[in-house]
Formats: C-alpha cells, structure tokens, sequence
C-alpha cells in the first residue's frame, strides 16, 4: 500500500521559501490563479508568512509615501523655477 503525501492531500501546497519569493513577485506583476490560492492557502496555515507578508506591504506603503513626496518636491520646483 501506498501512503500519499501531504502535498498530495493539500492543494497548492508550498514551502515558505516558494510562498516569500510569490509574495515579493506580487509587488511587480500580477500571480495567476493558481499562485493567489497557494499563497491564501499557505497564510492560513503559516505562522511566519503573513508576517513577512506585512513587512512587504509597509514596506510598499513608505515607498509609496517616499514617492508622493518626491512628486510633490518636483511640482513645487516647477512653480519657483523660472521657465
Ligand atoms: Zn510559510
């Protein structure tokens, strides 16, 4: 007889270091579908992941700031720099 393996049992089973490398490609290009359910799949059963995943999106929210600001810095150069 032979005993299936976990990754047999689960669908869309992935290691943590597969679910990182997901999570920090969703910052440059959309997943398919079937990466978006292993990544929801593994958060549920992952202690570590969704930690990392809100570091990512932090990280994302102060680029984002860090962008705005310097968009602002450049439209205010353009009003004082005479033309
Ligand atoms: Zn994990």
């Amino acid at each position: 007889m032979v005993y299936e393996t976990r990754s047999h049992v689960i669908p869309f089973n992935r290691t943590c270091r597969e679910v990182a490398a997901l999570l920090v490609a969703r910052e440059d290009r959309a997943l398919g579908l079937p990466d978006r359910l292993a990544l929801r799949m593994h958060m549920l059963i992952c202690d570590t992941c969704p930690r990392f995943e809100r570091q990512i999106l932090s990280m994302r929210n102060s680029m984002q700031q860090w962008r705005n600001y310097r968009a602002a810095d450049d439209s205010q150069q353009d009003g004082v720099l005479p033309k």
